[in-house]
């Protein structure tokens, strides 16, 4: 393995929103798992932007944060080869999110495209907020305060990267200009599997439709059973189409070429029936979500080591987000000393 100075350093964060879903584990924890050899990760449990729509009830957000570690450790995340942190514990990153805020223009923040759409989506909650309009500013200084090489994203979410790098290019610009101080960090594109819920749409918290890395195993059945299918196949002896089947996309996903391959010809030809099928898709899950719940467990009986391991990460990240504030001081004649 490179030593740490050798490798790229790549940043990516989520929000504390309790306990994750497989499709946190396909569309994130699963590539960081693979990255955490290759590149010096920085994976943060993102508390503050979980604030960012839910400021008016703040006493899950300790637990939910605790939630979203254990699942990390669960996923194989391993504080020997990554460092795992919380963000309100290396308050650096606010100071970064309030001198980014003096420099970047609002229009910016008003064409993020999740902007518009999250406003006119949820209505329950009131998101005319400063903060919510602000929060691409703190992934910025989220990002930038490690001066990451890399940010793992999905297709959707290279806007917001963009973002980064245009403030980024910004405070160069300003008070960059022997050298940039800020380097600009690039998408690392992500493979975008698609995950269905239970209900066929996008896997969401808030569809209600998700299977989640802790579901013990009869849970893990009882919701493939009621798992949406292809609606061509009303009938046993209907054929079907695993390329139009929720259940047909999580076979490609976790079911081996063997049981894919005894799909594809059972569906089709009407030779298997649906009931049977969702058992092999859930045999697959099963062998997937097993080890996780038991490493789990060791976190769980004593949270405390968890917590531990969130208070060492934290201290190392703020070591390095300290290295980067006092050039951004120093830079705009700031300097504390
Ligand atoms: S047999 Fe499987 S892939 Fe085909 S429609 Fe039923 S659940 Fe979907």
């Amino acid at each position: 393995m490179p030593s740490s100075n050798q490798r790229k350093r790549v940043l990516s964060g989520m929000r504390s929103t309790g306990k994750l879903h497989l499709g946190n584990y396909v569309g994130a924890l699963q590539n960081w798992v693979r990255m955490q050899d290759q590149y010096e990760c920085f994976f943060f449990i993102a508390d503050w932007h979980a604030l960012t729509t839910d400021y008016a009830d703040t006493s899950k957000v300790k637990e939910n944060s605790l939630e979203v570690l254990l699942d990390f450790l669960a996923a194989g995340l391993d504080p020997e080869r990554c460092t795992m942190f919380i963000q309100s514990h290396v308050p650096q990153h606010a100071e970064l999110h309030l001198l980014f805020s003096m420099i970047t223009p609002l229009g910016w923040l008003e064409r993020v495209p999740t902007y518009k759409e999250q406003r006119d989506n949820i209505t329950e909650k009131d998101l005319g907020t400063y903060g919510f309009l602000g929060y691409p500013v703190l992934q910025a200084a989220d990002i930038l305060i490690y001066k990451g090489d890399f940010v793992p994203v999905g297709e959707d979410q290279v806007p917001h990267v963009e973002l980064t790098r245009e403030i980024a290019r910004r405070f160069n610009q300003f008070y960059g200009k022997k050298a940039p101080i800020l380097p600009e960090p690039q998408p690392l594109l992500t493979p975008a599997a698609k995950l269905p819920g239970t209900d066929g749409r996008k896997m969401s918290k808030s569809y209600g439709n998700t299977i989640m890395l802790t579901d013990p195993e009869p849970v893990v059945r009882q919701k493939l059973k009621t798992m949406v299918t292809d609606p061509a196949r009303i009938r046993r002896s209907d054929p079907g189409n695993p390329d139009v089947c929720p259940v047909g996309d999580l076979h490609k996903i976790f079911s081996s070429k063997e049981t894919m391959a005894k799909v594809n010809e059972g569906c089709r030809s009407a030779g298997i029936g649906c009931i049977e099928c969702k058992g092999w898709v859930a045999d697959a899950l099963v062998q997937v979500l097993q080890p996780m719940q038991q490493r789990r467990k060791k976190y769980e009986d004593n949270p405390q080591l968890a917590w531990d391991i969130l208070e060492a990460g934290s201290a190392a990240a703020g070591k390095v987000a300290d290295a980067t504030m006092k050039d951004v001081r120093a830079s705009m004649d700031m300097s504390l000393e």
